[in-house]
């Protein structure tokens, strides 16, 4: 039923800690639309990653400091998506650490959605590069698997 990429089911991977939260946020996306997935935070989000193509990332920061540690931890072991920062502060600098977009201390409904279809459309017609900086192409709808032919890495685009 894809006819066009507005229609496709982005896919969403919840990893907040709190319970309560990202159980809220969870079903709120799934009554929007999206398909989401709730986790707690820890170092086998890398291989739900692999394991599955997420199409946007809603990654908890309330403690920063072990929070990114652990956000670097993933990202050496799979090719992160997209990521929001959720419950996190502009001081702790969710931009300069990799995230697409934040939010603040108390998630309001509304401008989740806002911000997450934001990135979500921004992802639909994005040039990706691979860390090499070689151009893999064009990023529509569904994630693919790209071999750069300047570094020989597989990438996920
Ligand atoms: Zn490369």
């Amino acid at each position: 039923m894809n006819n066009g990429n507005s229609q496709v089911r982005r896919k969403i991977l919840v990893a907040e800690d709190d319970g309560v939260l990202s159980k809220g946020i969870e079903i709120l996306l799934n009554n929007n639309g999206y398909s989401a997935k709730a986790a707690m935070k820890n170092e086998s989000l890398s291989v739900l990653l692999r394991r599955q193509n997420f199409d946007l990332v809603l990654f908890g920061c309330g403690k920063p400091e072990e929070d990114l540690y652990l956000l670097g931890k993933i990202r050496k072991n799979c090719t992160m998506p997209p990521m929001i920062m959720i419950n996190t502060l502009p001081e702790h600098k969710p931009e300069e650490n990799g995230a697409a977009a934040f939010l603040g201390g108390t998630v309001e409904p509304i401008s989740l959605l806002d911000k997450v279809q934001d990135v979500v459309r921004g992802i639909l017609d994005t040039p990706v590069r691979c860390d090499c900086g070689n151009l893999l192409g064009i990023r529509k709808g569904r994630y693919l698997e790209i071999r750069c032919r300047r570094c020989k890495k597989t990438v996920r685009i």
